[in-house]
């Protein structure tokens, strides 16, 4: 580069890396004329609240997923709330959950008088660390919920060792992995229930929709019994939900949209070999990266493993490897080059918010997190050093949902050159805000 007169960077004057018009990269859900058929047909047959069509989703789903039972939400939050009481959380209860994912992982236990305890994550697999979970359980955990993270399955063996040892139940949260296989087998059928969001800019993305799933009747049963009150009737079978049937036992009424499962009908015939073309960009974005400095594939690497969808890809930033250049910076130049959606971090660090620290939603008297439970089990800043550092180490990437190859090497030329081209962008950088993240991100119409 000390040769050129100009930079080659985009942001110093030079010319940029993305020059072709994306097209349909980038667009998704793939929508055609058999989903909107499918949900005319709802909308004509003025069934939007009715179930047949969702029963017919959910009988669909659990075989795609390989489980006994499917459940239709109307948002994933109502489903991973149900699945934390279909595991029997309750009052006084404690469920282990990653700092690093979105709120609905974890924040519906509040409601069922219950308390979450974080764990860190693996600063590899951004997923929890299976070595930070054993040490927090205690005689009040029900259940460990473990989350995908933005694709990449959780290192699930481990934490099933560990799991069943402590007879402790395991709560997939699968909404960001919809598809994904570790080491052979479907996510989502690997613990002792799954939920799911099927929002519009999930992967697997079918309006606002949620679904639980598992092989477990007590556990099925008790999802019904909490906000289905139209199925909780006299086909349950678990005894001690039998004699409250005909009210939803939660108070909420969380049934699923018949235009949302219409359209998952659709979706699911199509999810696998969409997903296969997904894959097929991202590996060669990564490809096409190979040694460049600082940006490394967060990438699985288990043995007959992938990522599904590679909802919300990231890549892992080593600012070591570029004289420390911050990765806000590092961005900056990204988006000068033509992609403008990359931008640092993930979600926040979970346990730094307020509203698990001081916040007193249901008027206690005292802050939530300490009133639905036997003890002051906050975590300060400092206590899970992975998640509260994930924010510098980590950018977006782009979601390559069609293929075309020429836009997918345009994008990876912008990253490698602004990773490549780092000593120019030294003297322009003024480091990282104090707060890296978000506490939520998706992408909508
Ligand atoms: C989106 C999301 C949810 C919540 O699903 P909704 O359908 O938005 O209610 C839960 N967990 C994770 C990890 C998510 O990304």
């Amino acid at each position: 580069m000390d040769t050129q007169v100009k930079s080659s960077l985009a942001i110093l004057g030079g010319e940029k890396a993305v020059k072709s018009d994306f097209g349909d990269t980038f667009v998704w859900p793939i929508v055609t004329k058999e989903d909107e058929d499918a949900v005319l047909d709802v909308l004509r047959r003025r069934a939007m609240s009715g179930t047949d069509v969702t029963k017919k989703f959910e009988a669909e789903f659990a075989k795609w997923q390989g489980t006994k039972y499917a459940l239709g939400f109307n948002n994933g939050t109502a489903a991973i709330h149900a699945a934390m009481f279909g595991c029997g959380v309750g009052v006084g209860d404690e469920i282990i959950c990653p700092s690093v994912t979105y709120w609905a992982s974890a924040l519906q236990c509040f409601s069922l008088g219950a308390t979450v305890v974080f764990a860190d994550i693996d600063p590899k697999t951004l997923c929890i660390d299976p070595n930070d979970i054993e040490h927090r359980i205690t005689s009040r955990t029900k259940a460990i919920v473990v989350v995908h993270y933005l694709s990449h399955p959780a290192d699930m063996d481990p934490i099933m060792e560990i799991a069943r040892r402590h007879n402790v139940k395991v709560i997939e949260d699968v909404s960001h992995a919809h598809g994904a296989l570790y080491k052979g087998r479907k996510v989502g059928a690997l613990g002792d229930v799954a939920a799911m969001s099927c929002m519009t800019g999930k992967s697997f993305a079918i309006g606002e929709a949620g679904v639980l799933a598992t092989d477990n009747l007590e556990i099925y049963e008790r999802a019904i019994a909490l906000g289905h009150y139209e199925r909780f009737g006299e086909q349950i079978q678990t005894e001690s939900l039998k004699p409250f049937i005909g009210m939803p036992m939660g108070g909420y009424k969380y049934r699923m949209h018949q235009v949302s499962s219409a359209m998952g009908l659709v979706q699911l015939k199509h999810y696998d070999s969409r997903c296969q073309e997904i894959r097929r960009g991202m590996d060669y974005f990564w490809k096409l990266l190979e040694g460049v400095p600082g940006l490394k594939p967060h990438r699985i690497e288990y043995p007959e493993s992938n990522m599904g969808g590679c909802y919300a890809p990231r890549g892992h930033y080593c600012p070591e490897e570029l004289g420390g250049l911050s990765v806000t910076r590092f961005a900056e130049a990204v988006r000068a080059e033509g992609f403008e959606r990359c931008y640092p971090a993930c979600n926040s660090a979970l346990h730094l918010h307020p509203l698990f620290n001081t916040c007193d939603v249901y008027g206690h008297g005292k802050p939530t997190r300490i009133a639905n439970s036997s003890r002051d089990l906050r975590q300060p800043e400092g206590s899970l050093p992975v998640s509260e550092g994930i924010g510098a180490r980590t950018y977006t990437i782009p979601w390559f949902t069609h293929y075309h190859p020429e836009v997918i090497e345009e994008c990876a030329n912008a990253y490698r050159k602004a990773a490549e081209n780092f000593k120019e962008l030294l003297p322009g950088d003024a480091g990282n805000p104090p707060h890296l993240g978000g506490w939520h991100f998706f992408s909508h119409g």
